[in-house]
């Protein structure tokens, strides 16, 4: 079973992708060593995701290992605040902003405005051994709650109201949220890409 190494220290991210993709033995960048934080420089989701793939590929290289490696880069996009928090989206607040504080800005900026229609989009990016990559992107529209709805684990869950769903992310079952997101969708597209043998030699 080939190993793909996934380029994140995003518990949930981890979690849900795992759960997602079972014909391949998933590791994590710890697990071979990397430890430290990847500087999300780029401006865009594919940037950032390239640049996250890129760091552990060259990390792989440097140890002679042939592992895929896969990245994610996701965010909120707010229409009613010009695409903000987007690929800000973890350090909405500040550089090293809780998950709380992400929210409590979100919830402050979107009390001046009316439209509180909103996207989550997820843009993957998979590097095998010889540089070339595959990318999938899902994205999934809802709008943002007045107050929390359900768990407030995993950031904007609780703030997010699924269209597709009816209710928000944070009161939605892990399989019911797995069945819609935009890593969902976004793993589901890179996926089909694979299948069909779609590599292609990219840079950011
Ligand atoms: P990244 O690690 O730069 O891709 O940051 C993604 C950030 O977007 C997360 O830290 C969350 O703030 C937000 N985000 C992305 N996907 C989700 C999700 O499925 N639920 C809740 N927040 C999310």
């Amino acid at each position: 079973m080939k190993t793909i190494v996934l380029a994140s220290n995003n518990k949930h991210k981890i979690k849900e992708i795992s759960e997602m993709i079972t014909d391949y033995n998933i590791i994590t960048m710890r697990e071979i060593g990397f430890d430290q934080d990847i500087a999300e420089t780029g401006t865009t989701f594919v940037e950032n995701a390239m640049i996250k793939a890129q760091t552990i590929r060259q990390y792989l290289d440097d140890l002679g290992l042939d592992y895929y490696v896969l990245s994610d880069d996701s965010g909120l996009i707010c229409n009613g605040l010009n695409g903000e928090p987007g690929v800000y989206s973890a350090r909405y607040a500040s550089l090293n902003a809780t998950d709380e504080e992400n929210r409590q800005k979100l919830l402050r900026e979107l009390a001046k405005v009316d439209d509180r229609t909103a996207s989550f989009t997820c843009c993957m990016v998979l590097l095998n051994a010889e540089g070339k990559s595959i990318v999938g992107v899902g994205e999934t529209k809802g709008e943002i709650l007045r107050e929390y709805a359900g768990n407030t684990e995993f950031c904007y869950d609780c703030l997010f109201y699924s269209y597709e769903l009816g209710k928000s992310f944070g009161e939605a079952t892990e399989e019911e949220k797995n069945s819609v997101s935009h890593r969902a969708k976004a793993v589901h597209n890179l996926l089909r890409s694979l299948a069909n043998n779609e590599w292609r030699v990219m840079s950011c």
